[in-house]
């Protein structure tokens, strides 16, 4: 491709998003790029080198562009076709004696490679669709490519007198791309819109899930910048990557998440000061449950009819429905306690406790001084105690007070580590520019369209 086809290409208006090749201008990023690839020379690495050097107000499009070039001509050549390939597909009842004599080699092929060194007992497990690529040169099979998936293949060749396996491992390479949108009725609506996919797109609710609640809080209006990474293999997307960094804004207030992956605690999103994003609790022990009674101190009993605080929330779901830990915790208590029926209590760290009744039966191993994590199931829903129905109530002890569970203001989550905290905050800095960069440069190529 020559440069100006590339300009051609890249000319055209009215992109819903901008594709930038590695645009990662953050270290860890770039760690991220470097294990991901096969070699510190290759290309993508340069890119990525490259791209950190780039100064933030710098107009990204049109570096890009350059970049692209620049990748595109530093490109390795297609390796050489060293064999003559001839393909070949599984098929429904395939052994390995049916290809082969399919290609004209006999069973004496089948046992020569299967003898030979390295992985070939991969070829045992050859299913229907895949393809295995022969070289034969008169009549010798010299060589033997089994492919297993677009990235990962077995090569067999033949080594004088023997055959010898190796692995050929397609590695992916990290593209680094910004959309944004603007919510007009949904998020995944405005999201496809914005060429971000459905799994991306649920990942970004994920995200911001502990502030916004995305089928109540979202607004016309609301809107999202995302940077993220797609994983290519041969210039063409095989899959998401990870969001490195994203703001959600939501009724005019705006929550902003940052990508840190630690040595010790994996990858987390925290907020540029360094808080997590996750909450040390979820709001809910019963994911998309209705609320069916709320908390209220001075209730009527709909069972002993009495005035008796209710001192939880109930959500109406059927019987059997898994129940949820809403944080991690210790179970200080699982068995029958009066109207609670089956109950179990957990306790979190000294100062929170949470209790959840009226189940139909415990998860296995949850009993008495056994440690459960957030979003484990403790048991399932049910109606043992005073329950009029199926539904779990659920208590939230703050200190011994009981508060209302949907309203409690909820800790965050372990902020980043201290030893970590400055690496963190430098990044965070610089993603934080790089959104607004990111959604200048949109600014002004969406003016430059108009003005086309
Ligand atoms: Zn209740």
């Amino acid at each position: 491709m020559t440069k100006h086809s590339i300009h051609e290409q890249k000319a055209k208006p009215s992109y819903p998003r901008i594709h930038l090749m590695a645009a990662a201008a953050c270290s860890a990023v770039m760690i991220l790029a470097l294990t991901l690839l096969p070699s510190p020379d290759a290309t993508a690495t340069k890119t990525v080198r490259l791209k950190t050097n780039i100064a933030p107000q710098e107009p990204l499009v049109e570096l890009a562009e350059e970049l692209v070039e620049e990748q595109l001509a530093e490109a390795p050549a297609e390796p050489i076709a060293t064999y003559q390939w001839q393909d070949e597909k599984v098929r429904n009842g395939d052994t390995l004696s049916h290809i082969f004599k399919r290609v004209g080699l006999n069973s004496k092929d089948v046992y020569d490679v299967m003898s030979g060194d390295g992985d070939v007992a991969l070829l045992k497990k050859i299913h229907p669709g895949q393809t295995m690529r022969f070289a034969i040169e008169e009549q010798q099979l010299v060589a033997l490519e089994y492919v297993m998936s677009r990235t990962d293949s077995l090569l067999i060749e033949r080594e004088g007198d023997h055959y010898s396996a190796d692995m050929q491992i397609k590695e992916l390479v990290p593209y680094t791309s910004y959309a944004e949108g603007t919510i007009d009725s949904s998020l995944f609506l405005a999201a496809q819109k914005a060429g971000l996919s459905e799994g991306m797109t649920m990942e970004l609710a994920n995200i911001f899930g502990w502030d916004v609640d995305f089928v109540l809080d979202i607004r016309q209006g609301d809107s999202f910048r995302v940077i993220y990474q797609e994983m290519h293999l041969d210039g063409e997307k095989v899959k998401d990557g990870e969001i490195l960094a994203a703001q959600f804004t939501n009724q005019g207030e705006t929550f902003t998440a940052i990508r840190y992956e630690s040595a010790d605690r994996g990858a987390s999103y925290f907020t540029p000061e360094g808080d997590s994003m996750r909450k040390a609790f979820l709001r809910s022990p019963i994911s998309f449950a209705r609320i069916s009674s709320h908390f209220n101190l001075s209730r009527k009993h709909p069972v002993l009819h009495t005035i008796r605080a209710h001192k939880g929330t109930d959500y109406a779901a059927s019987r059997g429905t898994p129940i949820k830990a809403t944080g991690d915790g210790k179970v200080i208590f699982a068995g029958v306690k009066g109207g609670y029926g089956k109950v179990v209590i957990l306790q979190h760290g000294q100062k929170y406790r949470t209790l959840y009744a009226h189940m139909n039966n415990y998860a296995k191993g949850v009993r008495s001084g056994a440690r459960v994590r957030q979003g484990q199931t403790i048991g399932y829903v049910g109606s043992t105690g005073l329950a009029t129905g199926p539904h779990l109530h659920y208590e939230f002890y703050v200190n011994g007070a009981v508060r209302n569970p949907v309203t409690v203001k909820l800790p965050h989550a372990e902020p980043i580590p201290k030893q970590d905290k400055d690496a963190f905050l430098a990044i965070a800095q610089q993603m934080v520019g790089q959104l607004s960069t990111y959604a200048a440069a949109m600014e002004s190529e969406k003016v430059a369209n108009l003005g086309q």
